[in-house]
């Protein structure tokens, strides 16, 4: 396995420990008005909870256009020893306004700028100014498709994303909406020349299909289970469920945990909830009632060890 690329940059995978596959620090989005959270120390205080809950590395998947912040991630990261992992890439059309460049980008322009990304640094505003890069780079792709498609555009992207984790060995997240077009998703990038350990599917237990999630899983990708706590979707007893039955089906190795804070009312720190406490005090010990320790440990530190670290 390659290194794991942090925004205070490259640590051994073996040094990742126990990780939230999918979550947000900062974010801002015409999609969400009204629940955007940009604030450092507001997130400082997040994660330094997070950590004494037991969260050791946190996957930052705020992707290219929706208020990424670099330098606000390595103050965090520099604040309270959690290591940082940053994304690049883009995410579904309802996320960028008309006349966006992401919108106007060709495939190419698009590869290139997650390229400048992974390699140089993280633009600090997302190419709207002439700033020089950050110095944290990031260490995932992001991409993204709509619900029950995969707009034109949309595959643009997907294209740029597949292009450069090709380049560089780096994984792909892929935003799935309600879990819809896994399969779809997985044709396009390996149609693209991605290899399936690189493929990460986002939200599946948005759509808690088991059968689905075992088919997905054979393909060689792996599946982030990233709802814990949102109650409005379903109890988290059937997320157990999910989980349970996918390790009786033998899929241990291909199932990810976090919990995808993309607004700000689920922030503790923003005076709301879940917060980012809830997956290790709250849904952690009832999963280890369920699958045991060892499984835990593999969902919770070997599966992202081995999804985002870079293949040489
Ligand atoms: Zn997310």
């Amino acid at each position: 396995m390659g290194d794991v690329i942090t925004v205070l940059g490259p640590i051994p995978s073996t040094q990742l420990g126990v990780t939230d596959a999918h979550d947000h620090l900062f974010l801002r989005s015409p999609a969400l008005a009204g629940q955007e959270f940009e604030d450092v120390d507001s997130a400082t205080k997040e994660v330094a909870s997070g950590k004494i809950s037991g969260l050791q590395a946190i996957v930052e998947v705020t992707p290219i256009g929706l208020g990424r912040h670099p330098a606000g991630l390595r103050a965090v990261a520099n604040a309270t020893g959690v290591h940082v992992v940053a994304a690049t890439g883009y995410h579904r059309d309802a996320h960028y306004p008309e006349g966006h460049w992401v919108r106007e980008a060709s495939v190419e322009l698009l590869t290139e700028r997650i390229l400048d990304d992974l390699q140089q640094g993280m633009h600090p505003d997302d190419w709207l100014s002439s700033a020089p890069p950050d110095p944290a780079r990031a260490g995932v792709i992001k991409a993204g498709a709509s619900y029950q498609r995969i707009s034109r555009l949309e595959e643009r992207r997907l294209m740029a994303a597949a292009m450069a984790s090709r380049q560089t060995g780096a994984p792909i997240l892929v935003h799935t909406e309600i879990g819809t077009c896994a399969h779809d998703i997985v044709d396009l990038l390996l149609r693209e020349g991605v290899a399936a350990n690189r493929v990460i599917l986002a939200h599946m237990d948005r759509n808690p299909d088991v059968e689905l999630h075992s088919a997905v899983a054979e393909r060689g990708v792996k599946l982030d289970y990233d709802t814990p706590g949102r109650i409005k979707y379903r109890p988290d007893s059937q997320l157990l469920d999910i989980i349970e039955g996918m390790v009786s089906a033998g899929h241990a190795g291909s199932i990810m945990l976090g919990l995808d804070l993309g607004q700000r009312d689920y922030f503790r720190a923003y005076g709301g909830g879940p917060g980012l406490t809830y997956l290790m005090d709250t849904f952690v010990p009832r999963l280890r009632k369920r699958v045991g320790s060892e499984v835990v440990d593999r969902v919770l530190v070997a599966n992202p060890a081995e999804a985002f670290s870079w293949s040489q």
